[in-house]
């Protein structure tokens, strides 16, 4: 939090903007509680049968976390995530915004599925994503689906890429997302090692 306060105030940004998800994949629930007793509430996960155990286990005595998913997602996980999912960062097709709209319509959710549609900022296929050709019509996808809420875009920097400039082109896509729909205007973006790039 530090960081991102650091972060916030070489920019000018109100660090109230920023939304820290702690991401707990490979750490035990205990973890969890510690960082529920320190005040986190926003948790995120990579893999859905890790999540699902570890919100289950959770959600009795800590029904304020929101689980976010992270990772890559087939589309047979789809059932299982609107169990218990707040938002899925990593949509990246047509077929998994189906699926995820279909089982939370299913699921009779108090609030619809949030979701980000992730993009592939190098082109890469195996680390995810929807190409800049794909991008509008996949929004188009998610946003007319009553079940899915929009929240925005997200992106992993390239391995090999500056950050400052990867997440610039992120910020362009979100800019190009909002005027179809302006309520979708977060940003997921950033970690351990480049969250300073994501806030800038
Ligand atoms: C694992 C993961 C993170 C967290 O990475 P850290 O290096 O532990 O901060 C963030 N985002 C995504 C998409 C991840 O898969």
């Amino acid at each position: 939090r530090a960081r991102i306060a650091d972060a916030c105030e070489s920019v000018g940004r109100d660090s109230r903007t920023v939304t820290l998800i702690a991401v707990t994949k490979t750490y035990p629930g205990g973890d969890v509680v510690a960082l529920a007793q320190l005040g986190e509430r926003d948790l995120g996960e990579a893999k859905d049968q890790e999540a699902r155990t570890k919100a289950a286990g959770l959600v009795a005595t800590h029904p304020q976390l929101r689980w976010h998913l992270v990772g890559r997602l087939q589309t047979n996980k789809a059932k299982s995530v609107v169990g218990y999912a707040h938002a899925v960062h990593s949509v990246d097709r047509a077929k998994l915004a189906r699926a995820l709209a279909e089982a939370a319509a299913k699921q009779e959710r108090p609030d619809p599925l949030e979701v980000f549609v992730q993009v592939s900022l190098d082109g890469d296929p195996e680390r995810g994503g929807v190409t800049d050709a794909d991008l509008d019509q996949l929004v188009d996808e998610v946003a007319q689906r009553l079940d899915l809420a929009l929240r925005g875009v997200m992106a992993i920097a390239p391995i090999e890429a500056d950050p400052d400039q990867a997440f610039a082109t992120l910020a362009q896509l979100s800019e190009r997302m909002q005027r179809a729909h302006p309520g979708a205007q977060s940003i997921s973006a950033g970690m351990s090692h480049d969250l300073e790039a994501a806030i800038r």
